[in-house]
């Protein structure tokens, strides 16, 4: 399902522009707007989940496909050492509220010694 109030949503339909990474059959990845660590990259679901207890509750076969892309992204864009968060609830600090991972490093795969 596709909601036309949500950005991400608008994003995940090629509506709105963003830096894509990759997708697959049910995720997209793209850089977010303002990168608090050299990489900072979303990893969300195509299809509308409020935040990921969402996803895991009603689709788990998309909560599957968006883990394995998250996690090959951050394999391929990072030294290995890697974070990828899902704030969930405002007091966690999210602020979408379509379901989304922040994937996060401090080491570019380039830059590894
Ligand atoms: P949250 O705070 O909900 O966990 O994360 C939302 C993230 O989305 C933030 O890191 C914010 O910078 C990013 N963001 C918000 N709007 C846009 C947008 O229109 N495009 C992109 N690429 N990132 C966005
Ligand atoms: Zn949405």
């Amino acid at each position: 399902m596709i909601n036309s109030d949500c950005i991400f949503c608008r994003i995940a339909n090629k509506e709105l522009q963003a830096n894509l990474v990759a997708e697959s059959e049910h995720a997209i990845a793209f850089w977010d707007i303002s990168p608090r660590q050299p990489i900072h990259i979303l990893v969300i679901p195509k299809a509308h989940h409020k935040n990921i207890a969402e996803l895991t509750q009603n689709s788990p076969d998309q909560l599957l496909d968006l883990m394995k892309l998250g996690t090959d992204i951050a394999q391929d864009k990072s030294s290995g050492s890697f974070r990828l968060s899902f704030n969930t609830g405002e007091e966690a600090g999210q602020t979408v509220f379509h379901a989304h991972g922040h994937i996060t490093s401090r080491t570019p795969k380039d830059q590894v010694a």
